[in-house]
């Protein structure tokens, strides 16, 4: 018996969970409930993240969650609660399989049958946002070396376990060469531990298009966090609806189950609503928690009823579906079919599939850093980086002077286009002069001379390098 916490959420939420627990209770999941409530109504009352204190002292006891869609208020101050839990609980890997069940459910993309491994906590997720200038406003993307590596063999451990073939990586590495460039790099260094399974990596923009034509070319895809987001939803709906995905995700201690799509609030309280999405989540559950042969036993039964072609409104077709059924009717014919295999569906056989036990992290041996320049970022309302130039030049001095200005990360001086675009946000690089060593309090001789000068510096970015190689981008054009 495993004790769980479930979120009946808002909207659709309790018509779908009611019918998702009703299904795997009764094909006999030994599972006991804590409820707690989460969502809309903890908001309105008050509590910005959308959950009370109780109800996370009930999540931690009991460490598996089953969570179902909740609706985020309209209108600012509210914290995202998917987010905040994710990142509380250590959830790193958000694991959404997509696939297509042709010819039972419409969609133009038959054979796709691909699982997408999203890194969950870190990448612009940090919610860490500036306003800097009256012109320009900064998110900062944080990618670290255990987010990478965990994720990372997580994607190829899980391949390995459900006896897939190919591992794909997707980021934007051309561009982002310390960021995604260190995720591609982990992912490099990790597939050499897995020789018996194939690795790719596309940059993302040709590897969405590709993945959005032809699915069926990937298998499992790894990817940061904002790629993985959007992309398992076009996954997903490509498939062909948002509401047949459920996802996992899954940390060292916790995991949270889930159905990616929201809680469809025009839909609330019709029993119209599809409950897959988040049945699919709870077979995740039941195989993380060892209660394989449920798992199974549910699945084999939900691909037979979508096989008879009873179906709920968002997938029934006429032609192809033989029954349009309510929430509670879908619910109902599953059950009916426990037991039962698909028959022209591929069945499936979760023996091998419980919770995925992966070594901690281990930090590596600190590299030997060394300060060498800084980036001193200046609100500045004029157009002309010779001007800008000349001004910020009066503050070098015996440590320190500056070797380049850029706006937005394109090179403006020296030797700028006078066709670029500048904003009031201005990159000001020093660099130690020839021959002498950079130390911090440089650093505060310049910032007081900037103020002496009524410069309005903004923030500093130390630039190193890490046993000796560079560890900052240079300018665009530099
Ligand atoms: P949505 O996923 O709720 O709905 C998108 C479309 O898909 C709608 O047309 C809806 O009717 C349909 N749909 C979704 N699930 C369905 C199902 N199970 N059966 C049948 N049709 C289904 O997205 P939205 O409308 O953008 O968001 C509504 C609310 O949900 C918002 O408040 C949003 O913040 C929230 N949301 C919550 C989660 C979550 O809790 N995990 C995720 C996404 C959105």
């Amino acid at each position: 018996m495993t004790r769980i916490t479930v979120a009946k959420g808002d909207g659709i939420g309790p018509e779908i969970m009611d019918a998702t627990l009703a299904i795997i209770k009764a094909a006999g999941a030994q599972i006991e409930i804590d409820e707690i409530e989460v969502g809309e109504k903890v908001y309105l009352a008050g509590n910005t993240a959308g959950i009370a204190p109780e109800a996370w002292d009930t999540i931690r006891k009991n460490k598996i969650f089953l969570k179902a869609p909740i609706t985020t208020p309209q209108g600012g101050g509210y914290k995202s609660l998917n987010v905040t839990t994710r990142k509380f609980l250590g959830l790193y890997a958000n694991v959404r399989p997509c696939m297509s069940l042709h010819p039972f459910v419409s969609t133009k993309h038959p054979i796709m049958d691909l699982v997408i491994v999203r890194e969950n906590e870190e990448d612009l997720y940090a919610g860490i946002e500036h306003q800097q200038t009256d012109e320009v406003v900064q998110c900062l993307k944080l990618i670290s070396r255990p987010g990478c590596e965990k994720i990372v063999r997580y994607a190829f451990e899980y391949a390995k376990q459900q006896n897939r073939k190919k591992v794909t990586c997707f980021t934007k590495d051309n561009i982002m060469k310390q960021t995604d460039g260190l995720f591609h790099q982990v992912f490099d260094e990790i597939a050499k531990d897995y020789p018996e399974i194939e690795n790719e990596h596309w940059i993302i923009d040709i590897g969405a298009a590709k993945m959005a034509d032809t699915p069926e070319a990937f298998d499992v895809i790894v990817m940061p966090n904002l790629y993985g987001d959007v992309l398992s939803d076009v996954a997903a709906q490509i498939t062909g609806s948002v509401g047949l995905a459920g996802s996992a995700n899954i940390g060292e201690e916790c995991a949270m189950f889930e159905a990616i799509h929201g809680s469809a609030p025009r839909r609330a309280g019709q029993n119209v609503a599809n409950p897959s999405g988040l049945l699919q989540g709870a077979i995740m559950m039941l195989n993380h928690i060892g209660q394989t042969g449920v798992a199974e036993k549910v699945q084999n039964a939900w691909l037979k009823t979508l096989e008879e072609g009873i179906h709920t409104y968002d997938i029934f077709k006429e032609g192809t579906s033989k029954r349009k059924v309510s929430t509670t009717e879908f619910a109902e014919a599953v059950i009916a079919n426990l037991g039962s295999q698909p028959s022209l569906l591929k069945s499936v056989s979760y023996a091998n599939s419980s919770a995925l036990q992966l070594p901690k992290y281990q930090r590596k041996n600190a590299a030997k850093k060394t300060l060498v320049g800084v980036d001193v970022f200046v609100h500045w309302g004029g157009s002309d980086a010779n001007a800008l130039a000349d001004k910020v030049r009066q503050i070098e001095h015996s440590g320190l002077q500056l070797s380049m200005i850029t706006n937005r990360g394109i090179k403006v001086w020296p030797d700028g286009f006078r066709e670029t675009f500048c904003t009031d946000h201005w990159r000001c690089r020093f660099k130690p002069r020839e021959g002498n060593e950079m130390k911090k309090t440089n650093i505060l001789t310049l910032l007081e001379k900037a103020n002496d000068q009524n410069i309005d510096t903004i923030k500093t970015e130390n630039l190193y390098a890490f046993d000796g190689k560079a560890a900052y981008s240079l300018g665009q054009g530099q």
